[in-house]
């Protein structure tokens, strides 16, 4: 998103010159400077069985795509709190254990906001779904028959895990 008003006193941002925030975009009365920091978004690898949870996704970006459960970080939540969440959320499986894999960067959609995606491995202790609007349908599939995800960050973390199943 692009900031042009201050929020405080509606005049509009100017370039910062010089300062620690240069290049910022800022109020010129000193009311706001506008941080491009990324969202946090957690996912992960549902595991049961051997086979892996995917879900086609309902909604605009990438409607119609595969993609693995999780969302936005809320205010106050830890990553590993909101994956729980959202997957009980989308899915309503309770996931029984969950350990974090790694980092990654991405962005919501093509030239949407930057995120940073937080990926997890979790245990489901049964299989019976029940999809929210935000899914058209689920999938268990083993790791060969992956389908291509949509996310970036997605698609950087199933490389890692891939590589970390098959070491010895
Ligand atoms: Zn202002």
């Amino acid at each position: 998103m692009e900031f042009r008003f201050c929020p405080v006193c509606s005049g509009a941002l100017i370039s910062l010159a010089s300062g620690p925030d240069h290049g910022r975009m800022a109020c010129r009365r000193g009311h706001f400077v506008h941080y491009a920091n990324p969202a946090i978004t957690a996912f992960a690898f549902v595991e049961r069985d051997n086979r892996y949870l995917v879900l086609r996704r309902n909604q605009e970006p990438y409607r119609g795509r595969w993609e693995l459960p999780g969302g936005f970080v809320e205010q106050g939540e830890t990553p590993a709190q909101s994956v729980r969440r959202e997957i009980c959320e989308e899915t309503g499986l309770r996931v029984v254990e969950a350990s974090i894999m790694g980092a990654y960067a991405s962005r919501y959609g093509d030239n949407g906001k930057w995120t940073v995606d937080v990926a997890f491995h979790c245990r489901a202790s049964d299989d019976e779904l029940t999809l929210s609007a935000e899914s058209a349908e689920a999938a268990w599939v083993s790791i060969e028959h992956m389908p291509l995800l949509a996310f970036a960050g997605e698609r950087s973390a199933f490389q890692d895990f891939r590589q970390k199943l098959a070491a010895p």
